[in-house]
C-alpha cells in the first residue's frame, strides 16, 4: 500500500507513530537544531507531508504540532513537546498580476521566489538581511528588512491558507476579513499549520547600494530620519566603540537609465572603495555587489547572497524595537554598555522599519527602530548583558524580535500589545485544545 492509500484508509485513526513510518529516516532521527545550532528541538518527530492532504490528517492526528520553517529563529519558537510539521514539499509559486499578488507554498524560501517573480517582471517590497527564510516562517513572526517608509515583510501578506487543528482549511484575506486578519498575519505559528501564503507584489526594479565608512553618532542626534531616509533601506553597523557606525550600507532604487549616484561622502563618512562585510575580518564574498553597482532588487536588498553562509553562521541574535523617535536617546543608552558588549559582539545593526496595524508586530501604530547584536555563541554572559540592555531600553517600551533571544518577562512584554487580548482570544478560537500552543507561547503569550 502506498502512503497515500495508507493515509485514506486509515484516516483519523492513524497515531503519529504510524504516519512517521512514511518518512525517511535521516528526517525521523536525526538530532535536529536551528540554523544557529544554539537550539535542538526537542520534538520527537518531524512529519514533511507532500501535499495538502497529508499536512491535513498529520495535523488532525497529532495531539501536539507545530510548523517549522527554514529553521532561522534563535529560540524555542518554531518547538513542540511532540511533533514538528515542514511545509519544504509545499513549493507552488502563483503569481496573479490581476490582483498584484503571487501565492506562495509555505515551504518557499524568498530566495526561491524572487528570481520568479524578477523573471515575470515583478518584485516584493522588501527583504530581510539574508533570502534564506520561508515566506510562512519569516511573516509568522514579523521578519523585516529597513526603509523608514517600508512595513515589516508582514505587511505584504495578503492573504493566508491555514489547517486548523480539526484538520480543516480555512483561508483569511485582507479585503474580506479586516481586524480579524491583521490579528492573524503575525500569528507565532499559533493559529495553525499555513500551507499558503499571498503576497503583495510591484513592478520589478533596480537598486545599487554603497557602503560608507565611519559615520559619528553625533550626526545622528539631529539628522536620524534623515541619515535613515537617505535610501530605499538604509542600515547602520556598530561595534558600539568611537561613538561610531563603523559601516552605513544605502541602498537605492535606481530610475531606469538614470545611473546610481552615491556622494563621496555622507555626513562625514567616506564612501568605501572595495565590498565589505559588516563583521570586520569577514570576507565580503558572501555579501550583496556594493560600489553603487546596478542590480535586480533581490541581490541588493538582502546583505547576503543566497548561495553562502549569511552572516557569521556561528553567531546568536537578538533585536530590540524602539520608537523611531527615541531611536537616538535608545542609541546612547546602548553605548553606555559598551565595554560590557563589545567583547561578546561581532557587530550591531540599526534598521529602520514603518508602523502597521498587524496586532503583535512590534511595530504596531509605531515607527520603529530596531537595534539589532550579533552575538558571538557566547550564551551565558549573552543572557546577563540582555537583561542589562533590556533595563536600559525599558523607559522607551522596548519590544524584542519574536523569533531572536530576549529575556524581557512576559508581563512586561504583554503590556506592551494592547492587541494581546484579542490575539490570545483568536488562538483559542482557532485551536481550543492548544494543539499548536508550545513553550515559547506559553511563557510570552499566556503567562502575561
Ligand atoms: C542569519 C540570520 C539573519 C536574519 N536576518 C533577519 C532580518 O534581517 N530581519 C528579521 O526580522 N529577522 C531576521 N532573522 C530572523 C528570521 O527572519 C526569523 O527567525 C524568521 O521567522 C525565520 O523564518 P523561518 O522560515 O526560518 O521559520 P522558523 O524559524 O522555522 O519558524 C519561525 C516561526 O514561524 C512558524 N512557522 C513557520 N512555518 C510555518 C507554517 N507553515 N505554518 C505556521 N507557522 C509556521 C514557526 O512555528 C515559528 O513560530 C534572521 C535570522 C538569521 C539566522
Amino acid at each position: 500500500m502506498d502512503k497515500r492509500t495508507f493515509l485514506k484508509a486509515t484516516g483519523a485513526l492513524v497515531t503519529g507513530n504510524m504516519l512517521s513510518r512514511f518518512l525517511s529516516a535521516e528526517e525521523q532521527n536525526a538530532v535536529r537544531k536551528n540554523w544557529a545550532g544554539n537550539y535542538t528541538y526537542k520534538a520527537g518527530h518531524l512529519y514533511v507531508p507532500q501535499n495538502i492532504g497529508e499536512v491535513q490528517k498529520v495535523v488532525k492526528n497529532c495531539d501536539k504540532l507545530k510548523a517549522l520553517g527554514a529553521r532561522h529563529s534563535f529560540n524555542s519558537i518554531a518547538d513542540s513537546t511532540r511533533n514538528q510539521i515542514s511545509l519544504k514539499h509545499l513549493d507552488s509559486m502563483e503569481l496573479d498580476p490581476k490582483s498584484h499578488t503571487v501565492t506562495v507554498g509555505a515551504g518557499v524560501t524568498y530566495g526561491q521566489m524572487a528570481p520568479y517573480l524578477d523573471s515575470h517582471g515583478y518584485a516584493v517590497h522588501n527583504l530581510a538581511s539574508l533570502p534564506h527564510v520561508s515566506a510562512a516562517g519569516a511573516t509568522a513572526t514579523a521578519t523585516h528588512g529597513s526603509g523608514s517608509r517600508n512595513g515589516n515583510l508582514s505587511t505584504a501578506v495578503s492573504g493566508l491558507e491555514i489547517v486548523k487543528a480539526d484538520g480543516e482549511i480555512v483561508t483569511l484575506s485582507r479585503a474580506r476579513d479586516g481586524e480579524k486578519f491583521h490579528g492573524a498575519v503575525v500569528h507565532l505559528g499559533g493559529l495553525g499549520v499555513v500551507t499558503k501564503v499571498t503576497l503583495d507584489v510591484q513592478p520589478t526594479f533596480t537598486m545599487a547600494q554603497a557602503v560608507y565608512e565611519n559615520l559619528s553618532f553625533s550626526h545622528l542626534e539631529k539628522h536620524l530620519d534623515e541619515i535613515f531616509a537617505s535610501g530605499y533601506s538604509v542600515s547602520l553597523f556598530t561595534d558600539w566603540q568611537n561613538h561610531q557606525a563603523t559601516q552605513v550600507w544605502v541602498k537605492r532604487r535606481l530610475t531606469k537609465g538614470a545611473p546610481a549616484r552615491f556622494d563621496p561622502e555622507f555626513f562625514g563618512a567616506k564612501l568605501a572603495t572595495r565590498n565589505l562585510h559588516p563583521v570586520t575580518g569577514h570576507s565580503a564574498e558572501s555579501c550583496t555587489e556594493q560600489m553603487g553597482v546596478p542590480g535586480p532588487w533581490y541581490e541588493r536588498l538582502p546583505h547576503f547572497r543566497m548561495n553562502f553562509t549569511p552572516s557569521s553562521g556561528d553567531e546568536l541574535q537578538s533585536e530590540f524595537f524602539v520608537p523611531r523617535e527615541k531611536g537616538y536617546e535608545a542609541i546612547l543608552a546602548v553605548e553606555k554598555l559598551r565595554d560590557q558588549v563589545t567583547p561578546h559582539l561581532l557587530v550591531s545593526e540599526l534598521r529602520t522599519i514603518d508602523a502597521d496595524d498587524l496586532w503583535i508586530s512590534p511595530c504596531y501604530r509605531r515607527p520603529s527602530m530596531t537595534i539589532h547584536f550579533t552575538w558571538k555563541p557566547e550564551w551565558p554572559a549573552v543572557r546577563n548583558l540582555l537583561t542589562l540592555i533590556e533595563e536600559r531600553l525599558a523607559p522607551f517600551d522596548v519590544k524584542p524580535h519574536w523569533a531572536k533571544l530576549f529575556t524581557v518577562p512576559p508581563a512586561r512584554l504583554n503590556a506592551l500589545y494592547p492587541k494581546m487580548p484579542a490575539y490570545r482570544e483568536l488562538l483559542r478560537q482557532y485551536d481550543p485544545q492548544g494543539k499548536f500552543r508550545n513553550e515559547f507561547l506559553d511563557a510570552n503569550i499566556f503567562a502575561g
